[in-house]
């Protein structure tokens, strides 16, 4: 069986669900015997990005490096999952028009739901001034102007986020695997 290779990227608010959804549609991927791999932002920051910082440059190359990768992994047929901040429209533009196979997930909450979550405690530091440049308190957010699937959240329970990326996986054909000859 050959697969296509794909890159789903999520891209959102901390605590918007980047991780949770990305994490599940890879799950449910994986038990279709599919391969996949997941670069979580998180992650890729104590590693293959480690060292660099939140200003607008140490973020785009953040995205670049994850986007480099991407690249490798999709051209092999890999179904890559990223879940990253990545706040910058054009850094975004850039990584999709390399890639090719490139699917947008915004996963959006407003600020106020996300900052509710604080899931990793970190809004009460940015909000105490702990942490400075924090997306969407100190730090700009520049939401997807035409994302091929948008995630609320605030709205509706995973489960239809996650059916949301596989219709749209299974519109693209995506997962319409060919025979190998
Ligand atoms: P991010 O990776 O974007 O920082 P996380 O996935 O770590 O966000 O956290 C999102 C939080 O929102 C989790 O606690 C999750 O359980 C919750 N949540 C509530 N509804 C949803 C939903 N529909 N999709 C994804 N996460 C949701």
């Amino acid at each position: 069986m050959t697969q296509r290779g794909v890159t789903i990227w999520f891209t959102g608010l901390s605590g918007a669900g980047k991780t949770t959804i990305s994490h599940a549609v890879g799950e449910k991927l994986r038990s279709q015997r599919r391969n996949i791999e997941i670069l979580d932002g998180d992650i890729v920051r104590q590693n293959l990005t480690k060292g660099l910082g939140f200003s607008k440059e140490d973020r785009d190359e953040n995205i670049r490096r994850i986007g480099f990768v991407s690249h490798l992994l999709t051209r092999n047929g890999v179904i890559v999952l990223v879940s990253a901040i990545s706040p910058y429209r054009q850094i975004r533009e850039e990584v999709r028009q390399k890639i090719g196979d490139f699917v947008e997930i915004y996963v959006n909450a407003p600020l106020a739901v996300c900052e509710e979550r604080d899931v990793k405690g970190l809004y009460k530091r940015a909000r105490a001034g702990e942490i400075k440049s924090f997306t969407g308190i100190d730090d700009p957010y520049e939401p997807p102007l035409n994302p091929e699937v948008e995630c609320r959240t605030d709205l509706e329970e995973l489960s239809e986020s996650i059916g949301k990326v596989f219709a749209k996986l299974e519109e693209l054909k995506y997962l319409s695997d060919t025979l190998a000859v």
